[in-house]
């Protein structure tokens, strides 16, 4: 059985030191309780976070004391300092990360200082972990807080299987791109074999992050990010719905409701629920309630406004300053309007226990939770678990994750005054069959799709992503089939190579003649073609003028312009049949028109072909063009018997019949070779793998569907298998 570990920022336990004892208490927030009955059905399973006392309140003794205590929990503590708290927590993670990814850029402090010490604590998070973790594992990583943790990890320990979860909203491209450590973030989500997000947009919005910033293009939220693949997802968190549903007829509740009702009278009551956090739009709220009295007096005295902020990040100073702006806008309210019997919004700033939450939810004959931003917003979904008659209207954010969900609630834009104003109005005229309406079909949602469903489905996927992974690795060239493969050339009397050179020889430059052989390159291929058994042919797409100039001296066959020349050793080049190219007259204007209008594109003319180049371009507006640009010329080279085809940021318009396979058999059908390698890296030399007998050893650089039998990373993959032949070894 695997055992599962989940690692958060903080742990399911606060604890507190009364009288020198430790006190441990269940924290309440959605993730703990929702992932609390989770993780301990899994059977072996562990919790790894920072257990909320600083380390320096405790003695090494103390610590290990701890330790013990939260392992009978099943929790596995990670102690900081102060300093890291300041730094990590209330600097990095909330004073970058938080307002940021919530659309405030003009919050976000970018502080290197705080970076460090972001930086310092996912490594010590990952030091902790490697102390405990087993190789069959599975690993959760969960938030905002441990965005670096993924790739630390799976440096350390390539083979574990890791998830990881934002709860807040991933940002669009435009927004995240303003975080000096923008690539890092990035790069280390992308440890993760599965990479989840509350909604579709927050993943449509990371992986296209990941396309500008990282230049990795993704299929269907499948990243290739060069030798692992990762899958990116959208998992709607939900709640434990029973526990609130149930929760309402209980003894405790239900004193507590006759409690609220005795203050409170036969008011209406319309309830805002939210941490303290200026992502909730709570004075955007209280301006709209205010405006709504001022037009609608007839509700005055009739509705009483339950304002429950409860304490966040109380050290942060942009927190405290909403606190004041809150208190005096409440009280400024409440002047104003208020009477000897009457006071319109009832202020409570505090932490509310499990039972005092139910009575106000349940009680609430509306819901006014308006966030300017919010991942996805649990209190919405607790309130409607609640409603157990049906009664009760919901008045949703549609800038929070959960307005996709629940469709079926008033949705409003919370910066537009007059639309929220008028929800109100429409929710306390609303009728109570459909109110009923409504929230059944929300419920039967929220009653299937509960927090265990979406952790079990999260779980799913990335056994499904570990599995797609392995059958990757099966295609990869391993160590005996490189061997097998040496030991096939010592023993060939007539060899045949075929080398594709951009992306197989040599790296992608900006520009194409900027990708010149190296020297050590030139070496390799010296000593290959200098061994009398060996026929070396450089299968390119590049024009004959070059490979010419680079390889002529070189003793190799080459093959220019994906097969339209062929020049054998010793020989001179020919070519396979005659070729026109008259219809580049034609064709150019058009790849020049989106040269203009595709910053940083550029075309290469060969003899019987053009090419587009598109890899210094921005890549989004490219790969737009690039649809925009085979589709036009699809249209055009039927008449002219032309091929389009797409490489590795190139469109190349070509005759057709012309390609690789077809030029690589004028050596099949020449000798009876005993030994024949091909190595290319894009789909142009899916012609040449098509072509070659079984026995061939066929290598694609990269992995991608493919002709080819092996794949391996890259280009220093490629020459290493030349130097094991050379060296025989
Ligand atoms: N909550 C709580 N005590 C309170 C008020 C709220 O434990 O006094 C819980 C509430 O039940 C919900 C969570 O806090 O599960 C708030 O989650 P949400 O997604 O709405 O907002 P977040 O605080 O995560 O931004």
């Amino acid at each position: 059985m695997k055992r599962l570990v989940i690692v958060s920022n903080r742990l399911p336990y606060t604890v507190s030191i009364r009288k020198g004892e430790f006190q441990l208490q269940r924290s309440v927030g959605g993730l703990a309780t929702g992932l609390s009955s989770f993780y301990k059905s899994f059977g072996d399973s562990l919790w790894v976070g920072w257990p909320g006392v600083s380390s320096d309140r405790l003695k090494r003794g103390k610590r290990e004391e701890l330790r013990e205590l939260l392992l009978r929990e099943g929790c596995y503590p990670v102690f900081l300092s102060q300093a890291d708290i300041e730094g990590y927590y209330y600097g990095f993670s909330n004073k970058a990360i938080w307002p940021l990814f919530h659309y405030f850029p003009e919050y976000a402090i970018y502080d290197v200082s705080m970076w460090r010490d972001y930086e310092r604590v996912n490594s010590e998070f990952c030091k902790e972990l490697l102390k405990i973790l087993k190789d069959n594992d599975i690993v959760w990583i969960h938030d905002y807080h441990l965005m670096l943790l993924p790739k630390m990890l799976r440096k350390r320990k390539p083979d574990l299987t890791i998830g990881f979860f934002l709860h807040i909203p991933f940002p669009s491209y435009e927004v995240f791109r303003l975080l000096p450590w923008r690539s890092d973030i990035l790069s280390g989500m992308l440890g993760s074999d599965l990479v989840g997000f509350h909604t579709y947009d927050y993943a449509l919005y990371f992986l296209d992050s990941v396309h500008r910033i990282l230049g990795l293009e993704h299929t269907l939220g499948q990243i290739w990010t060069g030798d692992r693949s990762v899958k990116v997802d959208a998992f709607p968190m939900g709640i434990d719905y029973h526990r609130f549903s149930s929760a309402v007829q209980t003894r405790e509740v239900q004193r507590e409701i006759r409690k609220f009702r005795n203050k409170i009278g036969d008011r209406i009551i319309v309830l805002s629920m939210d941490r303290l956090d200026y992502t909730k739009g709570i004075l955007e709220r209280l301006s709209a309630f205010e405006a709504f009295l001022e037009r609608y007096p007839a509700y005055r005295e009739k509705v009483t406004f339950l304002l429950v902020a409860v304490p966040s990040r109380t050290k942060v100073e942009r927190y405290m300053e909403l606190k004041r702006q809150v208190d005096e806008v409440v009280g400024r309210i409440n002047g104003r309007f208020g009477t000897i019997g009457w006071v319109p919004i009832w202020y409570l700033y505090r932490s509310l226990p499990f039972h005092s939450l139910v009575a106000l939810y349940s009680i609430a004959d509306i819901a006014l939770i308006t966030p300017l931003r919010d991942g996805m917003n649990l209190v919405a979904k607790e309130y409607l678990a609640t409603k157990i008659d049906g009664h009760g209207v919901l008045i949703l954010s549609e800038m929070a994750g959960a307005s996709k969900e629940l469709g079926e609630a008033i949705i409003v834009n919370p910066e537009d005054k007059e639309c929220v104003i008028s929800a109100i109005k429409t929710a306390l005229e609303m009728g109570e069959d459909e109110q009923r309406e409504r929230n059944r079909a929300m419920q039967d949602r929220l009653r299937r799709y509960t927090v265990i469903r979406w952790a079990n489905d999260f779980m799913e996927r990335l056994f499904h992503a570990k599995n797609l992974q392995k059958r990757h690795q099966s295609w990869k060239l391993s160590d005996e089939v490189l061997e097998k493969m040496v030991e096939d050339y010592l023993s060939g009397e007539a060899r045949l190579l075929f080398l594709d050179y951009d992306g197989t020889l040599v790296p992608f430059a900006d520009r194409p003649e900027k990708a010149k052989p190296d020297s050590r390159l030139k070496d390799i291929l010296r000593k290959l073609s200098a061994e009398r058994k060996n026929e070396v042919v450089i299968i390119s797409g590049r024009d004959r003028g070059t490979l010419e100039k680079w390889f002529g001296k070189l003793g190799v066959s080459l093959v220019a312009e994906h097969g339209a020349w062929i020049k054998e050793k010793g020989g001179s080049w020919r070519m396979i049949e005659a070729l026109r190219n008259d219809w580049k007259t034609e064709i150019k204007p058009i790849l020049e028109f989106y040269v203009d209008r595709t910053p940083g594109t550029f075309i290469e003319e060969k003899e019987f072909s053009l090419a587009w180049h598109y890899r210094k371009a921005d890549i989004r507006l490219a790969s737009f063009r690039a649809r925009e640009l085979k589709s036009a010329l699809l249209q055009l080279t039927e008449n002219f018997n032309l091929v389009v085809l797409e490489g590795s940021r190139v469109i190349e318009v070509r005759n057709l019949g012309v390609n690789k396979g077809r030029a690589a058999n004028e050596w099949l059908v020449n000798a009876d070779w005993d030994f024949i390698l091909a190595m290319g890296d894009d789909w142009t030399d899916e012609d040449m793998f098509f072509s070659m007998p079984e026995r061939a050893y066929t290598i694609k650089v990269g992995f991608g569907a493919s002709n080819a039998k092996y794949y391996v990373d890259s280009y220093t993959e490629v020459r290493r298998i030349l130097r094991k032949l050379i060296s025989g070894r």
